[in-house]
């Protein structure tokens, strides 16, 4: 299903790094760190090369015209060091020390040439960001120069939905500066990582740090979610379960072949059984108020969405999709509040989402039973 780009702001991935290194003065050191690196993931590459399935995919890169200068306005030159980028974001796909996070490897194939140099506004590109993407799978919108065209976006990094956009901007200082500063993005610092997790949204995975509770007004319990690339906005080494298995489900395929599951229509169970127990024993006959915390809110909402009562058994049952889903049918609460009222005491705990998702990825039940053990 393509979806309007611009109605996704609210996924808007606030990105916001600041480069601190100068494209002269940098770069000859980290292509002699670049260089040792190679060594070595050439070196394992080449023992399991044979074994392994490549999931691969193109992505189309535009560059904004100051910073293709920067390169010397010379082609083999960017598409080298985009090369290095994505040698990196492979590596990070595959994992360290002979750990394969997914059931193949993940290559992203960056496409350049001098005519994917654009002379305008990257707001310009963004907006006929389709267009531009021709029929590639995915878009790379590169801005290492912010500010030297009207209307410019400013010191962010996003991934657009459902037309598989992923843009790449910095300006280094948080602030237009006319064009003047020009930063070397295609450096080693940050760009490969970024790019990794926008590219994890673009295979099917929300943005797992949204789902963190730091206020709540509720019970003042605070809540972080599963470590993962998908858990911060650039860096970690490491994907989680939940990443692994909405990754590994969409295969090799792109949007509108059959069977790909987009990001924006998440995976449940038809029905969702909580059973509530104290110890070992079913906590019967209880009031289970429910509380949501909407994705990137990080708090905890001060009404309930729903209530229940428990059965002899301790359990609820409940549609897990009305209940984590908006209205259009995506996230919408990242992680839920359950608060358990028996007799005089009341218990606490979270539920995030992908704990719902993640047997039902692994066993496609139409029914999932979670413990709620307190
Ligand atoms: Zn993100």
């Amino acid at each position: 299903m393509i979806r309007n780009l611009f109605l996704r702001l609210k996924f808007l991935c606030a990105l916001s790094f600041v480069l601190g290194s100068f494209f002269m003065a940098s770069c000859s050191k980290e292509t002699d760190e670049f260089e040792d690196q190679k060594e070595v993931t050439a070196d394992d590459e080449s023992d399991i090369a044979s074994e392994r399935d490549v999931w691969s995919f193109d992505v189309k890169v535009m560059l904004d015209r100051a910073t293709y200068k920067l390169y010397f306005s010379d082609a083999d030159i960017v598409k080298k060091k985009l090369q290095e980028r994505f040698d990196d974001v492979a590596a990070l796909y595959k994992g360290k020390n002979g750990i394969n996070f997914f059931d193949a490897d993940i290559k992203f194939n960056p496409i350049f040439d001098e005519s994917n140099v654009y002379d305008s506004s990257s707001e310009d590109v963004f907006v006929n960001g389709l267009t531009y993407r021709g029929d590639y799978p995915y878009l790379l919108i590169i801005d290492g120069c912010i500010g030297d065209y009207a209307g410019e976006r400013v010191h962010s990094d996003w991934t657009g939905w459902g037309q598989e956009i992923v843009c790449l901007f910095d300006n280094g200082l948080s602030a237009a500066d006319d064009g003047k500063t020009v930063y070397d993005i295609l450096s080693k610092y940050k760009t490969s990582e970024a790019i990794t997790h926008e590219l994890g949204h673009a295979r099917g995975v929300p943005d797992i740090y949204a789902m963190e509770v730091k206020t709540n007004p509720i019970c003042n319990l605070i809540f972080s979610p599963v470590k993962c690339i998908m858990n911060v906005c650039w860096g970690g080494d490491s994907w989680s379960e939940y990443a692994q298995l909405l990754i590994n489900r969409n295969k090799d395929l792109v949007r509108g072949e059959p069977g790909f599951c987009p990001l924006e229509e998440p995976p449940f169970p038809e029905t969702l059984t909580l059973k509530m127990l104290k110890g070992e024993q079913p906590i019967s006959n209880a009031k289970v108020n429910i509380y949501g915390s909407v994705m990137y809110s990080y708090t905890v909402e001060n009404n309930s969405v729903s209530s229940y009562t428990t059965d002899e058994d301790g359990c609820i049952q409940l549609n897990p999709e009305s209940l984590f889903t908006g209205t259009n049918g995506d996230y919408k609460y990242g992680v839920v509040l359950l608060e358990i009222v028996s007799s005089e005491e009341k218990y606490y705990d979270f539920l995030p989402v992908y704990e719902v998702q993640i047997p039902y990825l692994k066993e496609a039940k139409d029914n999932i039973q979670l413990d709620i053990v307190t």
